[in-house]
């Protein structure tokens, strides 16, 4: 059994979790990089190159094309691709993999390229619903006897609304008006029913009878008493994959509302290249109608170098389709073997893959950057940092990488306040510098000491 991970996922939170003070490329009208912008410091080039990108993909001149970033570990590699996506508009889905994600033991790795591939294509769908709102005064159920003949089951909600124009009483199917049935909406609750999907949600006292269809807070919109039968314009946001995972096993129709009632329900099962397929159709259709807008989002796979020649070769096809989102690779590889394959070619990828990227390089930073990012990184989580302290992990930065001079401001702090201090200081940066190797010191450590470890 193949497994899914949940539609909301606190992975690509964690993961972009420490580029948090990125807020775009930090360019003037001009395309020009400024040198201290929308939390973006220095790697000036690569940041103009990266705005002209955006510029192309604004005007669509970039289908089946990619971008490859180039640069040593902790360049802002992903800073630049995360502030790209940024650029593009603040609903542009951004998701974040590494090239050795794709390896897994129990899915093939095409299907985790096409799972991300999806999760990277937003759609923004924009219903107006025609919704009937009210006071409920009066709720029976109609049963009628189940299929076993012992039981009984729910055939018929009949439910009276006070509204502003008048009592209503509507009857309603309990199979599709599931949240009305199961969380027994009470008399005295402000309801409002969603007259073409048939949704209810209910406003007002909430006692939820059954916990798993306890609905998100934030649905519960306050509305005012009494307003009958408005329209009402909800903008959705989803991702195709979004889409995928709920409807892996459809209970209604292929047609708009159905895919969208989906949502709501949680369900862990297979997605087949046929659902796709058919989801891409519903979806195309309504683009084509306007109903529904594409919002492609930013892929960023780092690493690259770590796909193989089979994870290439889907790429290669994935570029061209037309839900395709907007692909930026990464790598700190020059010369190396492409994965699957005895060749040897620039960033260890296929000739036929690069001939599709446009590649900007990121080149390492110097020691006045590396003092203004780690400023930027403290003032964004809130730490004090003494100059002194500042200058010191700077040169840490320098020496090791600035990404290992980021994480050491947390435990920095800790060891401050352990002391009794709201400022970071010269000796706990010193202090945290001698708890904590970095990968070149670790790498002597493990040299001069090779006879003692296992190899
Ligand atoms: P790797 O590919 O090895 O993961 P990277 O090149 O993607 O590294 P980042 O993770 O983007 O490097 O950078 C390390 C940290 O420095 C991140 O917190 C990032 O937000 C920050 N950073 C990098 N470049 C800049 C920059 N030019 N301005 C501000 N912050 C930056």
């Amino acid at each position: 059994m193949m497994k899914i991970e949940e539609v909301k996922s606190t992975t690509k939170t964690q993961r972009i979790a420490h580029h948090s003070h990125i807020k775009g490329l930090g360019l003037s009208e001009d395309g020009t990089a400024l040198e201290n912008a929308s939390g973006m410091v220095g790697q000036q080039i690569a940041r103009e190159a990266a705005g002209i990108f955006v510029d192309l993909v604004k005007s669509k001149k970039l289908a089946g094309r990619a971008l490859l970033m180039a640069g040593p570990p902790g360049t802002g590699k992903t800073a630049i691709a995360l502030a790209v996506a940024q650029e593009l508009g603040s609903k542009v889905p951004f998701y974040p993999m590494v090239g050795s994600e794709v390896y897994s033991a129990e899915v093939k790795k095409t299907e985790i390229l096409m799972e991300n591939f999806r999760r990277a294509i937003g759609l923004r769908i924009k219903e107006t619903k025609e919704v009937w709102e009210g006071e409920v005064t009066d709720l029976k159920t109609e049963e009628k006897d189940d299929q076993t003949g012992y039981g009984k089951v729910v055939s018929a909600v009949v439910i009276t609304l006070k509204t502003s124009k008048g009592s209503k009483t509507l009857k309603l199917d309990p199979s599709i008006h599931e949240n009305l049935t199961r969380e027994k909406v009470a008399i005295g609750d402000v309801i409002y029913i969603e007259a073409n999907s048939g949704n209810v949600k209910r406003v007002g006292r909430c006692d939820i009878y059954n916990s798993e269809y306890d609905l998100e807070a934030e649905e519960y919109v306050p509305l005012p008493k009494g307003d009958v039968h408005k329209k009402k314009e909800i903008v959705q946001d989803v991702t195709l994959h979004d889409l995928d995972v709920a409807n892996a096993k459809p209970q209604g129709g292929h047609d708009f509302v159905s895919l969208m009632n989906q949502l709501n329900k949680k369900k862990k099962t297979d997605i087949t290249d046929k659902l796709r397929g058919e989801i891409n159709k519903v979806v195309s259709k309504y683009i084509d109608q306007g109903v529904a807008e594409l919002v492609p989002g930013v892929l960023f796979i780092d690493e690259c170098h770590m796909l193989d020649i089979e994870a290439f070769t889907f790429l290669n096809r994935a570029l061209e389709s037309t839900l395709a989102p907007i692909v930026i690779l990464a790598t700190n590889r020059g010369y190396s073997q492409i994965r699957g394959t005895d060749i040897v070619s620039p960033h260890g990828l296929p000739v036929d893959l690069l001939d599709r990227l446009l590649i900007i390089r990121t080149t390492p930073y110097n020691l006045e950057d590396i003092i203004k990012i780690l400023a930027i990184r403290a003032q964004t989580e809130s730490l004090k940092i003494s100059e002194e302290a500042l200058q010191d992990l700077s040169q840490i930065g320098n020496e090791a990488s600035l990404r290992f001079a980021i994480l050491l401001l947390t435990p920095a702090n800790i060891l401050a306040q352990t002391s009794g201090r709201d400022e970071i200081a010269k000796q706990d940066i010193q202090e945290v510098h001698e708890l904590f190797l970095h990968a070149k010191q670790s790498s002597k450590v493990l040299e001069q000491q090779a006879d003692k470890y296992i190899s």
